[in-house]
């Protein structure tokens, strides 16, 4: 039987260094892969020409490198692009690019699908197909920083694709770091944002980390009974423990929390809801981002008036809470927040099983 090679995307460069030694390789040469792929983009290994040749020969039957590959690409009138990707067992995935918010910004996937089911979450329609790989995962980054030429340009990320990234801490996290590697993309963590539904030992865990993205929590709502609604983890990881969590969660000087919300027509946009909000969060170093529903068919919510989402944004500011209110971006090509679906994903049995057992 062949022997499996080994996926050079999804290694941090401390466990390439590893897999070349084990292999009676030089460790340094784990610094010239990560800069052929990371830094110019290089996905066969007998193209990384400063390696010798018999060495490329003998790497290339030890290791592969896995690449999503982009099956349709989507322009919205505003700029933002929508990618569809098919990894290598046919699934498929989206990523969205969004020009100047006001950086350049990646949103990426964590998942095939999610497991939260967030009623207003077209994504979450589709349940959890399956987790990333972390080479998955920074794939995602290195395919549109190739398709958009923007691999010498400065660009965030956001995990706010499909899925729930810690849900999938371990592969998130390892991507992270992959993306931060000073021999690779270089990335900072400052330029990395992670949003979360509040998946709350996972959040414990991130605030122990060497590495620390920026934080997004969906929040939604300001109590159990409104939020419980919406977010069904609310049942097990109530506002109060989360709002404890984030009291404690170690921010960088001058950094805020982000907390989303998702405004929702005679739902969550009332004025006392705002008011609520406002008393919940004092005392948090937190900033607001009200993201007026994206509507789609399936969705049984509406989008507050305009007028609505002025008068929330504008109590919460009255008192001293900052706030933003998202600008839609790619609505036209349905990549907008909530938006991401890939219909009629086939699952073999195989993997309708792996995803039953998880
Ligand atoms: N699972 C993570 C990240 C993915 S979603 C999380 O929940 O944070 C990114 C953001 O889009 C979340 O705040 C999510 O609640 C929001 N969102 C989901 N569906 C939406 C919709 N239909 N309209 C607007 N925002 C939506």
């Amino acid at each position: 039987m062949a022997t499996q090679l080994i996926d050079l995307a999804n290694l941090e460069r401390a466990a390439l260094e590893t897999a070349l030694a084990e292999r009676g390789h030089k460790r340094f040469h784990a610094r010239q892969i990560f800069q052929w792929l990371y830094k110019r983009g290089v996905t066969d290994i007998s193209a990384m020409t400063d390696l010798s040749r018999a060495l490329r020969a003998t790497l290339s039957d030890q290791f592969t490198i896995i690449t999503p590959q982009i099956v349709s690409r989507e322009r919205s009138a505003d700029g933002t692009e929508k990618f569809l990707l098919r990894l290598k067992d046919g699934l498929q995935l989206e990523s969205v690019f969004i020009p100047d918010t006001p950086a350049m910004t990646f949103c990426i996937s964590t998942q095939v699908g999610c497991a939260m089911a967030c009623a207003f979450c077209l994504t979450g329609k589709m349940g959890l197909v399956r987790h990333l790989t972390a080479g998955e995962i920074a794939g995602q980054v290195r395919v549109l920083a190739d398709a958009l030429d923007m691999r010498d340009k400065k660009f965030n990320i956001v995990l706010m694709g499909m899925g729930e990234p810690l849900h999938n801490y371990d592969e998130t996290m390892r991507a992270l770091r992959i993306l931060n590697d000073e021999y690779g993309l270089a990335m900072s963590a400052r330029r990395m944002t992670l949003s979360t539904v509040g998946l709350l030992p996972a959040l414990e865990k991130l605030a122990r980390e060497p590495l620390m993205p920026n934080l997004a929590i969906s929040l939604h709502a300001p109590t159990d009974r409104m939020r419980g609604e919406l977010v069904p983890l609310n049942k097990k990881y109530g506002v109060a423990d989360i709002i404890a969590a984030c009291k404690r969660f170690p921010l960088a000087k001058r950094s805020r929390i982000t907390f989303e919300y998702v405004l929702l027509a005679g739902v969550n946009d009332a004025p006392e809801d705002a008011r609520l909000l406002a008393k919940l969060l004092s005392g948090v170093k937190s900033k607001v981002n009200l993201i007026p529903l994206n509507a789609a068919p399936g969705i049984p919510f509406e989008r507050p008036s305009d007028h609505v989402i002025d008068q929330f944004a504008r109590i919460l500011s009255e008192r001293g809470v900052v706030v933003s209110v998202r600008k839609s971006r790619g609505r036209d090509i349905r990549a907008a927040c909530g938006q991401l679906i890939v219909e009629g994903q086939k699952l073999s049995t195989g993997q309708r099983l792996a995803v039953a057992l998880r």
